[in-house]
Parts: C-alpha cells; sequence; structure tokens
C-alpha cells in the first residue's frame, strides 16, 4: 500500500526546466500580461479564499526570481522571493503548513515550490568556496559564483518518517521533548551524508525508542520546505520481544498503540495526531485503515 493525496505532493504545472536555459523564452514569458507572479517571503505568501494571489510581472516586486512553470493552457508561473506588500480585503498570508490542504492542487504545488526556492536562494546567497556573492542562474534554479564559477544547486535535506507496528500490529507513536502534551507522532529523523533512507529509518528508530526494526518499506513522500524537507515515508516491523528504552533528550514517551486504544484516547481528549498536511497523518490513518478525528491546533509542527 502507498500514499497519494499528500498536500504537499499535488503539483500540476509543467516544471519546464529545459526553459530555464531560452532566456529568449524566458524574457518573452516575463513580458506577456498573462503571466502569473507569486511573491513568497518567510515561507508565506498572499492568499484570498483559499486561492493564491498572483500579481502581473509588471506589478511584481523586485527580487529574486525564478521560474516555476508552465500551465497546459500556456499560463507562465514565476515566483518572486521579496516582502508581500499589503493585504487587501479578503487577502491573508499564509504558509503551506496553514493552506496546504486547502489550496488546489496547482496553488499547492506552486507554493510548495516557490516556497523551497525562495528558502534556498535566501539563505544561499554567498559561493561556498570563496565567499563571494552569487549570481542566480537557470532562472534561478541554480547560482554561479562570478569569482571561480562554480555551480551551486538548491538543497534538499532528505528525511525519513516510518511507522512501526509490533506482532500484534500496534502502532508505535512518540511524543516529541519539544512537543506540548497530548501530541504524539510517528518517529522521524535526517538521513545522515553515507546513509540509505532504509538504514536511517533503522538507525533512527533504534536511537530514539531502542526497538531494532527489519521489513523496512518505502509507501511514498512529501516535499516539506520547512525549510528545505523531503519527506520519505516508510513502515517496519519491529519483531516480538522488544521493550521500548525512550532516548529522553528527544522523546519525553513512546508506546504501542492498538486501533481501539488509538482512537479511544483520541476520543477521550487524551491524544491528539499531527494535521492533515503532514505526512505523518496519512502513514498514520494508512495503518489505521481510514480517517482518524483529531488535529493538532494552529502551529503545530508534524
Ligand atoms: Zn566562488
Amino acid at each position: 500500500m502507498t500514499l497519494d493525496h499528500l498536500a504537499l505532493s499535488r503539483a500540476t504545472v509543467d516544471r519546464v526546466t529545459k526553459r530555464r536555459t531560452d532566456q529568449d523564452w524566458i524574457d518573452a514569458a516575463w513580458k506577456d500580461p498573462r503571466t502569473r507572479v507569486l511573491v513568497v517571503h518567510d515561507g508565506q505568501a498572499l492568499v484570498r479564499d483559499d486561492h493564491l494571489v498572483f500579481v502581473a510581472p509588471e506589478e511584481a516586486p523586485a527580487g529574486t526570481r525564478f521560474l516555476l512553470g508552465e500551465d497546459a493552457d500556456g499560463t507562465v508561473y514565476f515566483g518572486v522571493s521579496a516582502p508581500l506588500g499589503p493585504a487587501g480585503t479578503g487577502v491573508r498570508a499564509a504558509s503551506l503548513r496553514e493552506v496546504g490542504t486547502l489550496l488546489s492542487d496547482r496553488d499547492a504545488g506552486l507554493l510548495t515550490h516557490a516556497v523551497a526556492l525562495a528558502n534556498w536562494h535566501d539563505t544561499h546567497v554567498r559561493c561556498p568556496l570563496d565567499g563571494t556573492p552569487t549570481v542566480p542562474d537557470a532562472a534561478g534554479h541554480s547560482a554561479v559564483c562570478p569569482k571561480d564559477g562554480s555551480e551551486h544547486f538548491p538543497r534538499t535535506d532528505p528525511a525519513v518518517i516510518m511507522l512501526v507496528t509490533d506482532p500484534e500490529d500496534r502502532c508505535l507513536l512518540a511524543r516529541n521533548a519539544a512537543w506540548p502534551p497530548r501530541r504524539v507522532s510517528i518517529l522521524a529523523g535526517f538521513v545522515e551524508p553515507g546513509e540509505s533512507a532504509e538504514q536511517a529509518v533503522i538507525r533512527e528508530v533504534a536511537e530514539e525508542t531502542g526497538i531494532t526494526v527489519t521489513n523496512v518499506r518505502y509507501v511514498g513522500s512529501q516535499p516539506w520546505p520547512m525549510p528545505r524537507s523531503l519527506m520519505l515515508g516508510f513502515r517496519a516491523d519491529a519483531p516480538a520481544g522488544q521493550s521500548i528504552a525512550v532516548d529522553q533528550e528527544e522523546l519525553t514517551e513512546a508506546r504501542w498503540w492498538s486501533r481501539a486504544g488509538l482512537l479511544a484516547a483520541i476520543g477521550a481528549g487524551e491524544l491528539a495526531l499531527p494535521p492533515a498536511v503532514s505526512i505523518a497523518r496519512h502513514i498514520i490513518e494508512l495503518w489505521y485503515g481510514g480517517p482518524l478525528p483529531s488535529t493538532w491546533t494552529a502551529g503545530g509542527r508534524s
């Protein structure tokens, strides 16, 4: 079984990667009044009635510009990393966490792409070799050092997130030390250099809970550009005869939950699950076999 309909994995716009080096095409697209520009700043964009608010190129503020893609109807989309400007009536600034599930497939994909690129440009402004300010290239999808010519590409940090079950098909849920009471989720961690995703699953589960897992299998992925993660979802089995030993630095508690026990605890207000925008929620519901009640309140993290 695999996941689909993940909130931030719904992009529909063609990224037209071959156009990124076609300056004549890019210039023409930027002059075309039908072209739509999405301004993003600090992970937010302007939203009206759960739709992104775009501006025409001539209205776009100065800032780092990047080509997002072209729609099936020929509309070209750019992103610009710049302050959002005033929000008019009915318009608000919103992040992917807030509107990731509310936007259309097209808009969710565009905002995810734009936020990811803007986060990279905002934090990688100099050549890592000699400190020279870099110049965006490939329509904002890379940057070049004008001094030594080195080329630099956007960063994506792979992370694994995994639902572990015991021989009774109970799932392991844990509470991160940084979270308020009641919040629980499945385990997660970053893939280290020189490590496979499957190895990271095994290592992270062992480090955080002392549980050894087998039969690691991939279920789906979702970009999570807060600021630059790609969440790789897995399931894994915990053979019988093991006891949980929580790493108290990262987790405050971890325990096995049966489906009935989990539902009862949510109903009693004792537990809150991650929000629907997160891949964690979908992996838990994939195991559960359907939708579960309860979400974290605003500001919750996956
Ligand atoms: Zn350099």
